[in-house]
């Protein structure tokens, strides 16, 4: 009776509704008005995937609820833990559709990589979500328990407390503008999981029209872009994203939002074996980076299993660093993780 919803009915996504807005259902319906902050706190707060489980109230309560709403929650499917501790997990949403999140813990901190939408239509080459094609974005709600179930999951497994959260699983999330800031703004919320906005980084291709809205939305979280090549041609070859936008309007959005926001933005640079990782690519990305200040995330790729890319030897990948630092930029390495079970950005793919 308290399942998902199907799709042949017509209830609402309760999760779009705001606290006044479940107030004035119940007060409609004859119901306590009070009983509308109990039901958001359930929503938002100790989230749960039906309305059984909102155990304060009543049972007619709870089937008065689910005869005209549904919870757009997801649930975990499978999951895979990697010798390094890392697991992936594969989240099976209302529709049968599937995404992909990752849990990432070291000592003393957890990650949570979540996904923005279904597949992804912008077709970047050496991703396999970029493979898949676009089915659907995600619901904010579908984005938020996301966070919810590896957040438990942290804490279930390792006894460690969600402190991070990337949006670097499957999707672009600035083309699923709405949803996604509305889930992220839920996340930070006192009404929802308290998690700090400056823990929470967006990760996207780098569109220069949405990164401006960014900047007028004055949002707080932290901005990654995807470069991977400050060369116009090499970029539009293996990022088609490229093609619409140039990277003297990425440039110029970037800036825009730096003034807007105070905020430095985080440059992810996979390095990719004859293809993007000489030194005359290091020189022409610390170029990019000249004038504005930015960190740089230097970053191993995964194989995906398509030939065409390989993840760049250590004497390439080191050279590259050197050569970066070397220009007084901050460069941060990031090795992989869970690389046993594909569990790294880019290797989302929903393969079931
Ligand atoms: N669409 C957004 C966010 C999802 S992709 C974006 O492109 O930024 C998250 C990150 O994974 C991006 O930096 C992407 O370039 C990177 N990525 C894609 N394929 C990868 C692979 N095979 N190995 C490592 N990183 C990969
Ligand atoms: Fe989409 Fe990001 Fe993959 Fe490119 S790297 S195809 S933008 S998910």
């Amino acid at each position: 009776m308290f399942n998902g919803k199907d799709m042949k009915d017509n209830r609402i996504d309760i999760l779009g509704l705001n606290l006044e807005e479940i107030k004035s259902f119940l007060v409609k319906m004859g119901e306590k008005a009070f009983r509308a902050k109990q039901i958001y706190e359930w929503l938002w707060k100790k989230p749960v995937g039906s309305f059984e489980e909102m155990t304060n109230l009543s049972k007619d309560l709870r089937y008065l609820l689910n005869e005209n709403f549904f919870i757009q929650s997801i649930r975990i499917e499978d999951m895979q833990i990697s010798k390094d501790k890392t697991i992936k997990v594969a989240f099976r949403l209302n529709d049968g559709a599937l995404v992909e999140g990752v849990l990432i813990p070291s000592e003393d901190r957890a990650t949570a990589c979540i996904s923005s939408q279904v597949g992804c239509n912008l077709g970047c080459e050496f991703c396999a979500t970029g493979k898949l094609g676009l089915k659907r974005n995600l619901s904010h709600g579908e984005i938020y328990h996301q966070v919810v179930e590896l957040m438990k999951l942290a804490s279930e497994k390792y006894n460690l407390s969600l402190t991070n959260i990337v949006l670097m699983g499957m999707g672009e999330p600035l083309l699923n503008y709405d949803n996604v800031l509305k889930a992220l703004e839920m996340v930070s919320s006192e009404d929802g999981l308290r998690m700090s906005s400056q823990r929470i980084t967006l990760s996207t291709v780098g569109l220069p029209r949405m990164i401006k809205k960014l900047a007028d939305d004055k949002v707080k979280f932290n901005l990654a872009v995807s470069l991977h090549s400050a060369n116009e041609l090499k970029r539009s070859e293996f990022m088609p994203a490229n093609r619409r936008n140039s990277l003297a309007e990425l440039k110029e959005a970037l800036i825009y939002f730096n003034e807007k926001t105070g905020q430095r933005v985080t440059f992810e640079y996979l390095l990719m074996e004859g293809l993007n990782d000489s030194l005359k690519d290091a020189a022409e990305f610390a170029e990019y980076c000249k004038s504005f200040p930015v960190k740089i995330n230097i970053i191993e790729y995964n194989s995906t299993g398509d030939a065409r890319f390989k993840r760049s030897s250590n004497e390439k990948f080191n050279a590259f660093v050197i050569f970066m630092k070397s220009k007084n930029l901050v460069v941060n390495v990031r090795r992989s993780r869970g690389t046993d079970i594909a569990a790294a950005c880019g290797q989302l793919a929903g393969k079931k």
